[in-house]
């Protein structure tokens, strides 16, 4: 993925390389399972779920690994549906970011 000028809005080849990795893999209707409408937009920035101590061990916020997330939401309703990155094969999965900074995800 390249990097865009400000570094955390994505560069328009990156929105098409996920945009790209997901058309295929959406199989059957794309209308919004909530409101039934045909009106997605990605949002422009890789977000990620945080990874949480186990359920015994309290909340332990920062410092685990993290999972590079493309998100798709309905403009008409707000559904919001997430994917990872890794799995979808836009990001490799040995340059997954940390954060610490540790990891990249730019090439
Ligand atoms: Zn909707």
């Amino acid at each position: 993925m390249a990097d865009s000028p400000d570094k955390t809005t994505l560069s328009d080849a990156d929105q098409k390389l996920i945009v790209d990795a997901l058309t295929p893999k959406w199989a059957g209707s794309h209308e919004c399972p909530i409101c039934k409408a045909i009106h997605w937009t990605l949002v422009p920035y890789v977000s990620t779920p945080m990874e949480l101590a186990g359920l015994k061990g309290g909340i332990r916020i920062g410092g685990g690994k993290v999972q590079p997330t493309a998100t798709i939401v309905c403009m008409n309703c707000g559904y919001t549906m997430n994917f990872n990155l890794v799995a979808m094969g836009v990001v490799p999965p040995d340059s997954e970011p940390t954060p610490s900074g540790g990891g990249n995800v730019t090439t």
